[in-house]
């Protein structure tokens, strides 16, 4: 019967423009044939997700406050025996409410070197020649990865202050993100980086597992300049592989550099976004599959969470897999397996793409909240995977004797036993997290509440109580019973 009036539509339609008598009577029939057919989308299924999300009315996001503020001027340089030196000048703004006494700086290389690294066959070298305050030659401490700066005089709330270092280093082999391999360069935290500060300045012990340092959103200029032969790859999206260059990188956790020898380069674009896929290890035909999926990946997140500002994004196929803003590592876990099969170098690129969302784009202490960059990320993955292989939206428990793993997930890195850390901090927040969205309008609920994050929380920080103030509120959790089964919900002192 359907068939028998479009049909019958049609014939006049045609009729009409065969006459092109009667234009308005033609436009008329067009729009009922349209919307028959679903032609104007008006009655098609395919809404797009950001149309259904709730407002939440009366919902205020608060962020946490960093308490510092930070600009970095850095000159980066290479010389052909393989020596980099660092010239960095930091503005930094006290913004807490607490006269500083000190300013201390994460100064992670110095975990590498034969004094605090003593099992590295080649450890890092470092030469400090000068610290300055204001350009006046300061003294300084600097014990394991601390590099503290007494201050004769205080700074103030919202005073602002100068300092700057020279100094020069080699890399290690064998190292934590900050490393080489090969001919190929690694600098990850190569610089002094800012802290954050709450009542006093936030700095745990340095570890080797997990990420022991936080940090704020700051703006960058680096200068580089590395013999011709390499390849640069960094955080920002505008660096263009020259071995020269000047960048301005606005509002970023940190800037990773990557100097490659001869890399195979793989790219794509997505819309404005340019994905590109260094291959360390000529396996070409990985690197492109590699960079399809990738593709597969950015649509989904940017389709379900929310856009990607940035234009460029690079994927390194060496070392450990790592997130970095604009860049990352994905190759082993923990420099120990060696490299891994394609399938979970490909789901270790999805882990890291989606920490461009959850690290990258809204900020969490790794050391005090690791599951929330790493659980989050993890159950962000397991939804695209439920659409990209087509998959039940289920969350099945990962470990046998999950009832002895009874602590909560919000708990500082100190607290977890390293043996549990994995679980506790990537499996057990999406298993739980799951769990509440199969009860609670399922996987579109899921990529809504998450798309509903990202708007609310963009570049602001996160603790585990704003989260779960923001999670109840979207669930409409009354009975926090359930949740306690996972976290801790009252505050530590
Ligand atoms: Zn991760």
């Amino acid at each position: 019967m359907k068939i028998g009036i479009d049909k019958l539509k049609i014939n006049t339609m045609l009729t009409a423009i065969l006459r092109g008598s009667n234009l308005r009577y033609f436009i008329f029939l067009f729009f009922i044939f349209a919307v028959v057919t679903g032609l104007t989308g008006c009655v098609s299924s395919d809404v797009k997700p950001y149309e259904e999300v709730k407002t939440l009315e009366g919902f205020k996001p608060v962020g946490i406050p960093p308490g510092t503020e930070s600009s970095y001027d850095i000159n980066l340089k290479m010389d052909d025996k393989e020596q980099f030196t660092v010239d960095a000048s930091i503005e930094i703004k006290n913004k807490s409410k607490n006269a500083w006494k000190e300013i201390p700086f994460y100064f992670i290389p110095n975990m590498f070197t034969a004094q605090n690294s003593p099992l590295l066959e080649k450890p890092a070298e470092i030469e400090i020649d000068k610290v300055s305050l204001n350009n006046n030659e300061v003294t300084y401490s600097l014990k394991k990865d601390k590099l503290t700066i007494p201050l004769d005089q205080e700074v103030n709330p919202n005073d602002s202050v100068n300092v700057s270092f020279l100094y020069h280093f080699t890399l290690p082999e064998e190292g934590l993100r900050f490393t080489r391999e090969g001919e190929n360069f690694y600098l990850a935290q190569w610089y002094p980086m800012v802290p954050t500060y709450r009542e006093g300045w936030n700095m745990e012990e340095y570890r080797f597992k997990g990420e022991t340092y936080h940090t704020t959103y700051s703006d960058f200029r680096i200068k580089y300049n590395v013999p011709a032969k390499y390849t640069v790859a960094t955080t920002s999206d505008k660096d263009e592989t020259s071995s020269k260059n000047e960048l301005k990188i606005d509002q970023v956790k940190e800037v990773f550099v990557a100097i490659l020898k001869n890399p195979y380069i793989a790219e794509r674009q997505v819309g404005d976004l340019k994905i590109r896929v260094f291959g360390m290890q000529d396996k070409s035909q990985l690197n492109e599959e590699v960079a399809d999926f990738a593709v597969e990946a950015f649509d989904y997140f940017q389709d379900r969470i929310g856009p990607y500002p940035y234009k460029e994004f690079d994927i390194v196929l060496d070392g450990m897999g790592m997130e970095y803003p604009g860049i990352v590592t994905a190759w082993s876990i923990y420099n120990t397996g060696g490299p891994v099969r394609p399938d979970s170098v490909k789901r270790m690129v999805a882990h890291e793409i989606a920490h461009q969302w959850f690290y990258g784009m809204i900020n969490n202490d790794p050391y005090h909240d690791a599951w929330l960059d790493e659980g989050i990320t993890e159950f962000a993955i397991k939804l695209f995977y439920t659409d990209f292989k087509d998959q039940d939206f289920t969350f099945e428990q990962t470990v046998k004797d999950h009832e002895q793993l009874t602590l909560p997930v919000n708990l500082s890195l100190d607290q977890i036993p390293v043996k549990d850390r994995s679980y506790y901090t990537y499996q057990k927040p999406r298993e739980m997290l799951g769990k509440l969205f199969v009860e609670n309008g399922g996987k579109k609920e899921a990529e809504h509440f998450l798309h509903k994050y990202y708007q609310l929380y963009k570049y602001k920080e996160v603790n585990s109580e704003e989260f779960v103030r923001f999670l109840k509120e979207y669930v409409s959790i009354k009975d926090e019973s359930g949740l306690r089964e996972w976290l801790q919900l009252e505050k530590e002192d």
